[in-house]
This record gives structure tokens, C-alpha cells and sequence, in this order.
């Protein structure tokens, strides 16, 4: 079975926690403090892999979720850094948010894609100590790694694609100008899944071909098989619409040709409109006298097409076709990327879940699931974000709360990434 579609759901590591520890050595009292660095969470990176061509591992493994960092601890020893997790991909696969639909990134190069970035480790009490602040008995907690459900869609990237009703011969075409070995046997519906051909021309010049299970009518509605395998050629900067003119299963090439155009514009008027060249196939067939190759030559050189006459068993006008194919790539603008789209949403708020404050002397350490992602959200260096940020603090009472418990103005304030002296 051909997989080409599936949701995952990622989720980074967590930080490791900072550590608060004092040094011991005999005959010293008291030490300083030497509580280490928390490591930071593993992240969820994702790689285009050319070996693989379906999404079938991704029907068994769902869930993907990378280490957490390692905590901190005492002599200066920072937490080990959470193992990332790496998921290889097809060449070509999109992955859009599962939510909105829209694309995070179309994995088409070879650069890895970080799509969850693992939590920060928190600091150790090392960096807390001041002349005036010998003993922080307190540390930061590590951050939390980022969670996500996306659902990959494969779409091959492939110069040319073959299009046309089941049985015409597009498997055997690419089977014979390439090394691809798809399945080719004398009924319909033999191609269940796209295959990848390099069609070597000439020297220095190629092109990749994809071969995809035909289309048949109504297939753009979604009534057979053809529809979900459409978004394959999407990509595509060239089509070969292959027509048998043989007349050998009784259909006739003019309303083929008509019937695959349409399902083409059902699917999407762009595609509909992409280059095309038109191949008459099985030539070798045609019974003497046949007038079905004539009319329908005449029939689509007046519509403009480019038109070649083949027989792809014989391998007759083969190499005059992909030559042609090649040439005019060469006039065509390169594979289409998709622009990523999604923006993601602005975090829930909710400021009646709980926070923690905690005082050590001068130093307030405040945490809470909110707080969080608002910290994440601010940019300090803005002024109606820090406006903003304030505003939210004091609705949610924060600041009320830490004056009842003596809060004096040159504290410091501790919220996860953020520092700030406490000023009323
Ligand atoms: P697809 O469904 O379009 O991929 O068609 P296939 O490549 O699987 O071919 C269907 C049948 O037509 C197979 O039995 C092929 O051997 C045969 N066939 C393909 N091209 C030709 C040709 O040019 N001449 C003849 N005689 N048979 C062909
Ligand atoms: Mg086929």
C-alpha cells in the first residue's frame, strides 16, 4: 500500500533544571554556590532522505517525542543536552500545521528543518551569586520543548509528469527511457503508487519523470484512485498526456485526450494549464488503415500542442520524445516550492491558572504555566510589548501579590528567560 499522507505529533525535550548546590571541600565552611546548568531538551528535527518515496513508516510511528535535558548539578557540572530526534522524509513531503492546514515547510532541499526546538536549560544557582547574594538558594527550571501536530503530504518533485487513462502505456514509457522498473502488465490499475525515473538524454542533461497511477473520469471528484495521486504531479513543469490511438481497446483518442483534460481543470485550473506534450502511444498497433492516429494529430496540432507518435513497446520515436521533453524544460521555470504560510497563533493566556512566587532574600523566582508562554511572546526590547507585558502582570495581580509579601523596589525578578530589577 502506498502511503502519501499522514499526521504526526512531535514534542521537543524539556530543559534540564538548574541545580543548587555550594561547594564542599573539607576545611572550608562555607563554599560558594556551584550548582550547575540544566541541558537543553532534545529538538524534533526533520530531514529529506532520497531514498525513501512513501510516508508507509509513519502508519506505524505516530509519536515522536525527543529526550529531555539532564539536570544540573553540584561542582559546576552542567546537565547533558537532550538527545534530538531525526525523521527522514521523501524528498518533496510538505508538512502542514494538522489545525490550519497551512504549510510549515516543504521539505524539498537538503537542509534540515528543526519543527520542534527543545527548552532551554535553566541556570544554576552559580549565576545567581552577587557580593551581596552569597548564598542563592535558588535555581531556574528548564523550559518546556515545543509540542506539535502536523500531518505530512507527500508531493514528488519531479520534472516531467505522465498523464493519462490506465493501460496507455505510461509505465512502460518510463520503463524504457529510464532505469525505474515500475510494474507494467495488461490491465487497468497495475500502477497503485507513483514511480521515480532519472531520464538520462544526453551528457550533463536529465530529468526526473514520475509515472502515477492513471487517471480515470471523475477521478478529480474523488471516484477513483486517480484524485489522491493528482497533488504527484502538482509540482510538475511538463506533462506527457500519452493517448492510444490503437483503437485497440475500442476507446477513442480525441475524447480520452478531452477527458483527462478536464479532470486536470476539475483538479486545479493551474495544472490544467501547464506545458504539455501529447503522445500518441502504441502506434505499432494501429490496424491498416486506421484513421484514428490522422484525425487525432490534426486534432491537437490545432490546438497548439506539441504532438509525438511512439510506440513505447518498440521503443519507436522514444528518444525523439525525451530529447523534445528536455529541450523544452530547459525554457521552463524550475520545480515549484512551496512558500511556508502558517503563522502561529498567539498563544491562550489564561491568567487564572496558577503561579508560584518565591522569595530568597532579594531575589523573587515566579513561575506558572502562563507565565511562560508570555515571557515567550515579549519582546523586551519593544516598548508596547514590555507596556503590554506589565499590563497583564498587574491585571493577573502578580505584582499586588509580591507587595503583600514585601517586595521592595531593586529586587530582582525572576520569570523563566526574564530579568528585571522590581521597581513600584
Ligand atoms: P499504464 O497503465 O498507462 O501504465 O500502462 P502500461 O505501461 O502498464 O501498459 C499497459 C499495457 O499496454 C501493457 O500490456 C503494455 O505492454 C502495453 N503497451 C504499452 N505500450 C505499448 C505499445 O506502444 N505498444 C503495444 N503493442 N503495447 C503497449
Ligand atoms: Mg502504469
Amino acid at each position: 500500500m502506498f502511503i502519501d499522507k499522514a499526521t504526526i505529533t512531535v514534542k521537543a525535550g524539556k530543559g534540564g533544571d538548574g541545580a543548587v548546590a555550594f561547594h564542599r571541600e573539607k576545611y572550608v565552611p562555607a563554599g560558594g554556590p556551584d550548582g550547575g546548568d540544566g541541558g537543553r531538551g532534545g529538538n524534533i528535527i526533520v530531514v529529506a532522505d532520497d531514498n525513501m518515496s512513501t510516508l508507509m513508516d509513519f502508519r506505524y510511528k505516530r509519536k515522536y517525542v525527543a529526550e529531555n535535558g539532564i539536570n544540573g548539578s553540584g561542582a559546576n557540572m552542567k546537565g547533558r543536552d537532550g538527545k534530538d530526534v531525526i525523521i527522514k522524509v521523501p524528498r518533496g513531503t510538505l508538512i502542514r500545521d494538522k489545525e490550519s492546514g497551512a504549510i510549515i515547510k516543504d521539505m524539498s532541499d537538503a537542509q534540515p528543518f528543526v519543527l520542534a526546538k527543545g527548552g532551554r536549560g535553566g541556570w544554576g544557582n552559580q549565576h545567581f551569586a552577587s557580593p551581596t547574594r552569597q548564598v542563592p538558594r535558588f535555581a531556574k527550571p528548564g523550559t518546556a520543548g515545543e509540542v506539535r501536530e502536523v500531518v505530512l503530504e507527500l508531493k514528488l518533485l519531479a520534472d516531467v509528469g505522465l498523464v493519462g487513462f490506465p493501460n496507455v502505456g505510461k509505465s512502460t514509457l518510463l520503463s524504457v527511457v529510464s532505469k525505474a522498473h515500475p510494474k507494467i502488465a495488461n490491465y487497468h490499475f497495475t500502477t497503485l503508487y507513483p514511480n521515480l525515473g532519472v531520464v538520462y538524454v544526453s551528457e550533463g542533461v536529465s530529468f526526473v519523470m514520475a509515472d502515477i497511477p492513471g487517471i480515470i473520469e471523475g477521478a478529480s471528484e474523488g471516484a477513483g484512485l486517480g484524485h489522491d495521486f493528482l497533488r504527484h504531479i502538482d509540482r510538475c513543469r511538463l506533462l506527457i498526456h500519452l493517448v492510444d490511438v490503437s483503437g485497440s481497446e475500442g476507446r477513442d483518442p480525441i475524447e480520452d485526450f478531452e477527458a483527462i483534460n478536464n479532470e486536470l481543470k476539475e483538479y486545479s485550473p493551474e495544472l490544467a494549464e501547464r506545458p504539455q506534450i501529447v503522445v500518441a502511444n502504441k502506434t505499432d498497433l494501429l490496424p491498416e488503415g486506421s484513421g484514428l492516429l490522422n484525425e487525432f494529430r490534426e486534432y491537437v496540432t490545432e490546438l497548439g500542442y506539441d504532438f509525438f507518435e511512439i510506440s513505447a513497446a518498440t521503443h519507436t520515436g522514444t528518444q525523439e520524445l525525451v530529447k523534445a521533453a528536455a529541450e523544452k524544460l530547459r525554457s521552463l521555470p524550475p520545480i515549484r516550492v512551496f512558500e511556508a504560510d502558517y503563522v502561529a497563533p498567539e498563544p491562550v493566556i489564561d491568567t487564572s491558572e496558577s503561579v508560584t512566587i518565591e522569595r530568597y532574600d532579594d531575589v523573587w523566582i515566579v513561575e506558572g504555566a502562563w507565565l511562560e508562554k508570555l515571557v515567550a511572546t515579549v519582546n523586551f526590547s519593544d516598548y508596547e510589548s514590555r507596556m503590554y507585558f506589565d499590563r497583564i502582570m498587574r491585571e493577573a495581580g502578580i505584582f499586588e501579590k509580591m507587595e503583600a509579601m514585601g517586595v521592595k523596589d531593586g529586587d530582582v525578578v525572576s520569570i523563566y528567560d526574564l530579568e528585571f530589577e522590581y521597581q513600584s
